[in-house]
């Protein structure tokens, strides 16, 4: 990780800290994946959002991910070896997205990161259901004639979702697991959002303790000590150490 990197990276680990899941998400990818505008960043589908994270952890901690899971059958651990490339899916087709039951037509498209920053607020697990799927309505039809989302029954809303999943797999990652120990196999689902962040405050500790050594031992500013290569910090703090 270059030093501009790193400076930034830590500038973003403090914006993000008092932050929601949604917001801390955005603000990785506005403050280190400059590529997109942030208006861009915002309404990108939540299965592209989910690429470019997994692209920026790439970027700042390299390709394999080891991560834990515990198998719901018999509570055993497994150490998990992922690797970026293997949760990587190609862009979903852009068909429209259309729902046609029980008399209704419903043209859809897939809810991005301005729906779970509108969403995040309400409390209730159905309101915000229903209010992220009346969002990601672009055409309501009943019968043929224009109606309101609101009067969309529930079942139809329930097929909506499966269909937006569908549409968009990289939306919420799954990760086909087996148990070695007892061959129970089920899908776990991995957030790369959540992931990333624990990574960014585990490496921040680091850096932080790292500086905290060499502006005690040395007297150099935090600005000095970042902008060292990782090589020269660690020659330094190996003979602080001593
Ligand atoms: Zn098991």
């Amino acid at each position: 990780m270059s030093a501009g990197i790193a400076s930034t990276l830590l500038a973003a680990w403090e914006r993000c800290l008092l932050q929601t899941d949604t917001e801390r998400a955005l603000t990785l990818l506005v403050m280190l994946d400059t590529e997109l505008s942030e208006t861009t960043l915002r309404s990108l589908p939540l299965g592209q959002r989910n690429g470019r994270l997994l692209a920026l952890r790439e970027r700042l901690f390299g390709a394999r991910m080891a991560s834990l899971a515990a198998c719901p059958n018999c509570a055993e651990t497994l150490e998990l070896n992922l690797n970026v490339a293997d949760l990587q899916l190609p862009p979903p087709a852009e068909a429209p997205l259309v729902l046609v039951q029980d008399g209704f037509r419903i043209q859809l498209r897939l809810p991005d990161s301005r729906d779970l920053l509108h969403i995040q607020t309400l409390a209730d697990v159905d309101a915000a259901r229903r209010t992220l799927f009346a969002r990601c309505c672009v055409e309501v039809l009943a019968s043929g004639e224009p109606v309101i989302p609101e009067t969309v029954p529930e079942v139809l809303i329930a097929s909506a979702e499966a269909l937006l999943a569908a549409a968009d797999p990289q939306a919420d990652i799954s990760l086909d697991l087996n148990c070695p120990s007892c061959r129970h196999a089920w899908l776990a689902a991995f957030d790369i959002a959540g992931y990333l962040w624990r990574e960014i405050q585990a490496w921040a500790q680091r850096l932080f303790n790292d500086v905290h050594l060499l502006a005690r031992a040395y007297g150099w500013s935090e600005a000095d000590i970042l902008a060292m290569s990782p090589l020269r910090r660690q020659c330094y703090l190996e003979r602080v150490r001593q």
